[in-house]
């Protein structure tokens, strides 16, 4: 791969309310770039971009002074919170580089691993995941939550991801590229790398405390993003109910088999009794077998909304290629 004289490293930074660790951030990530830019070769540069997802401390006024000694900043600046996920989005689609490495700005990750990343870029991949090998600086409540969320989306969803995986990677052009063009709007993106496939490679780092400021997450925010995880991966919640209905649906029929029966054999102490029961049960899971069979529908129109392509090209060999590419 040769290098051309567009940017070769896209920083993306979601910042919210984080005005005292942006220099502390710079003070590691800088060298850290600096060093990957090298390792690449002369004429490699990069930039770091923030996206100021609605700050309402000096975040904007810090970002905008560090800027003044450091050229390479760029400022996305959101009119209101929009959390996180939609932070990064809007970072992913601004970035100009020819690979893009999404990073919290709290140092939880260190940047010190981004030249390692580079290197596994330069030897072929396409993705390289951060996989943090240790979560001992979160908290017990954060990491059980985790567990479980992890524990029953990879139950129910298509693919599995990793608890060890978070945003911080590297992706080349051509994935930020596809991921900009997918039109779902509540984003998961997490779920969406093992969806993607690619050639993916992997560097460990350990997790730091957070350097500065205080999290950002509240608990309920977790929830809401969790069960976007759920809903944009998976549409089993909607399906289960025909299984459950048509399990509560044929017991309720067979209960009723059963209490003609004995009535029969032992007559009728409580009148009327079998043939309500009956025909409540059999009611309440004809009910739910035709919810379960809404959910179908509805789980192949979530999927047709979300628009998603039905395959993705790594790439083509022998046939002339499209020209929008030079360098490779
Ligand atoms: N963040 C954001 N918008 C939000 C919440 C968080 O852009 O609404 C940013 C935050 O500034 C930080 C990153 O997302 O750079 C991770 O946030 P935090 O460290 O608070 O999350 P945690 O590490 O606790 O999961
Ligand atoms: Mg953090």
């Amino acid at each position: 791969m040769t290098v051309d004289k567009r940017v070769l490293l896209s920083l993306v930074v979601p910042v919210y309310n984080e005005a005292v660790s942006i220099e502390p951030f710079l003070a590691r990530a800088l060298p850290a770039l600096d060093q990957a830019c090298r390792q690449v070769g002369p004429g490699a540069g990069f930039e770091i971009l923030f996206v100021d997802d609605g700050s309402s401390d000096a975040t904007p006024a810090v970002l905008l002074a560090a800027r003044e000694r450091v050229p390479q900043i760029e400022i996305v600046g959101l009119s209101r919170n929009f959390g996180k996920e939609a932070a990064l989005a809007a970072g992913l689609r601004h970035a100009a580089g020819r690979a893009v490495i999404p990073i919290d700005i709290d140092l939880q990750d260190p940047p010190e691993v981004i030249p390692e990343m580079v290197a596994k870029w330069f030897a072929g991949a396409v993705i390289v995941n951060g996989v943090r090998c240790d979560r001992t600086s979160d908290s017990f409540v954060k990491k059980l939550t985790a567990r479980s969320f992890y524990g029953i989306y990879n139950l129910m969803a298509d693919r599995r991801i990793s608890a060890e995986i978070g945003d911080f990677r590297l992706l080349d052009r051509k994935v930020v590229d596809i991921l900009n063009q997918l039109p779902e709007r509540s984003r998961f993106t997490k779920g969406l790398f093992p969806w993607l496939g690619f050639a993916q490679d992997e560097v460990r780092f350990v997790r730091q405390p957070r350097a500065a400021g205080t999290s950002k997450w509240r608990y309920w925010r977790l929830w809401n993003l969790a069960l976007d995880g759920l809903t944009g991966s998976t549409t089993a919640p909607l399906r289960v109910w025909t299984y459950i209905g048509f399990t509560v649906a044929s017991l309720a029929f067979l209960f009723g088999l059963a209490l003609v029966a004995v009535t029969l054999v032992s007559g009728n102490p409580t009148p009327g009794y079998p043939s309500l029961m009956a025909t409540i049960l059999f009611l309440g899971g004809l009910n739910l077998l035709s919810l379960g069979i809404m959910g179908e529908y509805v789980g192949r129109i979530a999927a047709e909304v979300r628009g998603r392509p039905l395959y993705v090209i790594d790439r083509v060999t022998g046939a002339p290629e499209p020209d929008t590419e030079q360098g490779d």
